[in-house]
């Protein structure tokens, strides 16, 4: 069998263009998988197309090529694979693993959801049974040790309202896309543990797991994307990435191209691997 290559990904949300925090979580899958000699494979996580903007897509692949990261192979946009997410959710069914929920979020505001024992009569969602996980540490790569935190309750597969959830599409698709690391913001970081399950509860692939800082707006609050203090500037984003990593940038590049701050950031990746453990 041939040596697995290294692949990264970049899976965003077109629910608008890229803010400086997403392009951080692009930036740093990008330095991680090409500093190794990578492939770095894009995704549009367009599932729910009740938060996607039709335009968002576009506007994110442009801002991509301002900022000089040109991805590999074909781009894969989640709304074309809801038979892999059925698929995937039938084999949790016959495992057990999925159970029928009606609960809504008035009702579980008053009382745990307890349709694994009392399956409803109509059910609404489908929701993945947590009993078998272990509630283990894990490693993240730059972060270290992980608790687990259990989530309120046990996590959505299909929504109420017809989408599968971002928790399962995900992990279909990494496994699709042969994904080996997946480097991403930090707020996602609590769910890579039942990520890690349904991984192992498919059989598929574990993809390491590395979580980059989120930015934050002078009042500490994290940068969303209606914030001004967000906006995505192609002239400053490495500069404002790296510097969110801890980087002390040169200051003879302040200003460069992005191919020029790609390139120099690229070399320092692979040198300062180590810099966020
Ligand atoms: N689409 C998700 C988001 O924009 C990120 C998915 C991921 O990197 O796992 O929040």
């Amino acid at each position: 069998r041939p040596a697995q290559v290294i692949t990264g990904r970049f899976a965003p949300s077109p629910s608008g263009p890229l803010h400086a925090g997403s392009a951080l979580a692009a930036i740093g899958s990008f330095l991680s998988a090409k500093s190794q000699g990578g492939r770095w494979l894009l995704r549009i996580d367009d599932i729910d197309s009740t938060r996607c903007r039709p335009e968002a897509a576009g506007q994110i692949l442009r801002q991509l090529d301002s900022l000089g990261l040109t991805w590999d192979g074909t781009l894969r946009y989640q709304s074309q694979y809801r038979d892999q997410y059925t698929a995937a959710l039938q084999r949790l069914r016959e495992q057990g693993l999925a159970y029928p929920c009606d609960c809504t979020r008035q009702s579980l505001a008053h009382q745990p959801c307890s349709c694994r024992s009392q399956p409803p009569r109509s059910p609404r969602a489908w929701r993945l049974d947590l009993h078998t996980l272990l509630r283990a540490p894990w490693q993240d790569r730059y972060l270290g040790t992980q608790q687990f935190i259990p989530p309120e309750q046990p996590p959505v597969l299909l929504r109420a309202d017809g989408p599968f959830a971002y928790l399962l599409c995900c992990v279909v698709d990494d496994a699709e896309q042969g994904i080996t690391e997946v480097v991403r913001g930090a707020d996602l970081t609590a769910i890579t543990p039942l990520q890690q399950y349904l991984q192992r509860q498919l059989g598929l692939p574990s993809p390491q797991y590395g979580h980059l800082p989120l930015l934050y707006d002078a009042n500490g609050k994290k940068l969303s994307k209606s914030d001004s203090a967000a906006a995505f500037d192609a002239r400053i984003v490495w500069e404002q990435s790296l510097q969110a990593l801890g980087w002390e940038t040169p200051a003879d590049l302040h200003g460069a191209s992005p191919d020029d701050w790609r390139d120099w950031a690229l070399a320092e990746w692979a040198r300062r691997w180590d810099v966020l453990e």
